[in-house]
């Protein structure tokens, strides 16, 4: 079998993209120089059934005026899972807010509802689920903890386009939901990102805090009402993501499709498991993980040199947050802290070979052989 590298993403970028972004970069000036981003956000109004969508430069940018928008500030809490990106949290430390980081259940790694409910006090203003590698938090439970407290439900689907919760696009059941286009994502434009929402007044305001705080209604020129932000998605980028969302379905499926590969693939050992696709859910597989059980003795350092030595990137499980030096260790959140040291997450790019998944498989099966 060959040894050429594999990489544990690749973005897939067609003539289509590439003759959209050339045109972009052409003729999209002047009068035309929102065209794609207006296209671009109605396409993906479209395909996720949200009412309102504003492109971003990146996830965080959505993420951090969706917050402010929220009112959320200084000493305010806002509740999330321990095992995550820092891009989650970074945004409501921005704003002098204060993460407060949760354990995750153990098979959807996602935040754990009863620990959520625990962490609530008088001080906490948001409850923000992210749906982490594709796999949905327990919508349902979250949403009743919000209404029962009051406190809105925030959703980070960087990870999650073409995963769904009960026919409902993830990102579009919480106050609001934000995705990331970085080029390690399943729909890329670079760098970028998208705020959703079905709010009218969210959306107004986000709005207005994307364009440095000018109001729509403002007809006084460069007359900022508020300090706002800037967070825009260029229009060369906006014309790269209206390629790929007329490609999404494409993308989608052939990241559930490798997903399904590696699962055949591995079918007749045990003593692991992968992304969950729960009942009444479907999972957009962005990153196929695999989960060791503790009585294999497989962990983090030996995945990663059995991988290496086959010349395959090796992408680890997110660290707990509470790890990091900026936070305060919270040893108390179990899975969180256990997980990663025997997790890894498995390439699954696009244009991967059906040969490239079983080196892949190959190097999970050989994990298991003692020694
Ligand atoms: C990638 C990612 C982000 C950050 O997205 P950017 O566009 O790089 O800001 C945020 N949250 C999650 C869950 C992500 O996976």
């Amino acid at each position: 079998m060959s040894n050429t590298k594999i990489y544990y993403t690749k973005p897939s970028i067609t003539e289509l993209e590439v003759g959209y972004a050339t045109d972009a970069a052409r003729n999209g000036w002047g009068d035309k120089c929102y065209e794609y981003i207006e296209k671009f956000e109605a396409k993906f109004k479209e395909f996720t059934g949200s009412k309102y969508a504003i492109a971003t430069s990146s996830c965080t940018g959505a993420i951090h005026m969706g917050l402010a928008a929220l009112g959320i500030g200084l000493d305010d809490e806002v509740i999330l899972a321990d095992t995550n990106w820092i891009a989650s949290a970074a945004p409501i430390t921005y704003l002098g807010a204060k993460p407060i980081f949760v354990d995750i259940l153990p098979d959807t790694w996602c935040v754990d509802p009863a620990r959520v409910e625990d962490a609530i006090t008088d001080k906490t203003k948001a409850i923000l689920a992210v749906h982490i590698y594709g796999n949905l938090c327990e919508m349902d439970k979250l949403l009743a903890i919000g209404d029962k407290y009051g406190i809105p439900v925030i959703e980070d689907a960087a990870e999650a386009i073409g995963s769904y919760w009960h026919d409902h696009h993830a990102g579009t059941l919480g106050q609001f939901g934000t995705f990331s286009f970085h080029g390690t994502k399943t729909l890329t434009t670079g760098e970028g990102g998208m705020f959703i929402t079905n709010n009218p007044e969210l959306h107004e305001k986000v709005l207005a805090l994307s364009n440095h705080g000018r109001a729509k209604g403002q007809v006084k020129q460069f007359w900022p009402d508020d300090i706002g932000f800037k967070y825009k998605m260029s229009n060369i980028q906006a014309a790269i993501g209206c390629g790929q969302m007329e490609r999404i379905d494409d993308l989608v499926s052939r990241k559930r499709q490798i997903f399904q590969a590696y699962q055949a693939g591995l079918r007749d050992i045990s003593g692991f498991s992968m992304n969950p696709e729960k009942k009444g859910t479907i999972n957009g597989y962005w990153m196929p993980t695999v989960v060791f059980e503790k009585s294999t003795g497989v962990v983090r350092e030996k995945l990663q040199v059995l991988f290496s030595k086959k010349n395959v990137d090796a992408r680890g499980f997110f660290y707990p947050l509470s790890s990091l030096p900026m936070f305060d260790d919270r040893l108390g959140n179990l899975n969180s802290w256990d997980i990663p040291n025997r997790a890894i997450n498995l390439p699954s790019y696009h244009d991967l070979t059906e040969r490239e998944i079983e080196r892949v498989g190959l190097i999970i099966k050989s994990s298991l052989i003692k020694g």
